[in-house]
């Protein structure tokens, strides 16, 4: 083992995201333009000052853990989505969350910055993490650095472009109406996006079969039929 200096890690935020569990939750950050959430900053970092300057900036980087697959431990080899989960890369050829440190980077929309009492939270969107997430660090987002064209990606092709027609029952199309009226969340745009990544396990690709999905605190239930994708009900959990 290498001696490192003594230093510890501790959360300096927690996320509050409209994804409660992990089914559904887009691959990337940036695929699902409705999804928001909140970054809450947690003692000693809820002072304003820590964040001084971060408004002039319209994206962040977010360092997370993932908590959530902790105890499923980790392997040397994964095997990623992107080819079907059929062949094994190097765990540090991947995105995966099972990784030796179980440490996440995500960019994301930095939508505003707001005080309640003595929270201090960050507004962000466009994410792919799931609520209750630790956050470890947050710094601006720099494009002239950051963003580098002309990058190849490998094997990780760009999102599919498959459109698929998302229907809404006239009840869940009610339902998300009243919703939005009252909380301000864009739910039907949220679940439109969500469904247009297609959520479903490779292997269940084929298959017409019902579907829950959390978002939020509501329970989403939808159903496959080839290309096309129906919201059949939507209700509070
Ligand atoms: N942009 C990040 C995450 C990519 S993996 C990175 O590249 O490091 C994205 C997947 O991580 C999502 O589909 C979701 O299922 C999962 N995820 C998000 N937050 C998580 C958490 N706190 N614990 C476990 N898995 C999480």
């Amino acid at each position: 083992m290498i001696e490192l200096p003594a230093h510890s890690i501790a959360p300096i935020g927690i996320i509050h995201s409209c994804y409660p569990e992990k089914f559904g939750i887009p691959r990337q950050p940036g695929l699902v333009r409705s999804s928001t959430g909140r970054l809450e900053l947690l003692p000693p970092c809820n002072r304003e000052e820590m964040v001084r300057g971060l408004d002039a900036f319209s994206h962040i980087w977010i360092h997370f853990l993932f908590h959530e697959v902790v105890a499923e431990g980790w392997r040397p080899t994964v095997r990623p989505p992107w080819l079907g989960g059929q062949k094994r890369v190097g765990v540090f050829a991947s995105r995966s969350p099972h990784r030796p440190n179980f440490m996440g980077l995500s960019v994301v929309r930095l939508t505003g910055i707001s005080k309640e009492g003595k929270g201090l939270f960050l507004e962000i969107a466009e994410l792919d993490l799931l609520d209750k997430t630790p956050v470890l660090d947050i710094k601006p987002y720099v494009p002239y650095s950051d963003s580098v064209t002309g990058a190849s990606a490998g094997f990780i092709p760009p999102p599919e472009s498959v459109e698929r027609h998302i229907l809404f029952s006239e009840g869940a199309a009610d339902f998300c109406a009243t919703y939005e009226l009252r909380t301000g969340r864009r739910l039907k745009a949220l679940i439109a996006e969500t469904l247009g990544q297609d959520p479903r396990p490779a292997s269940q690709r084929r298959q017409t079969r019902e579907y829950g999905m959390l978002l939020w605190e509501l329970n989403v239930r939808w159903q496959a039929r080839g290309e096309s994708f129906q919201v059949l009900s939507i209700s509070e959990e």
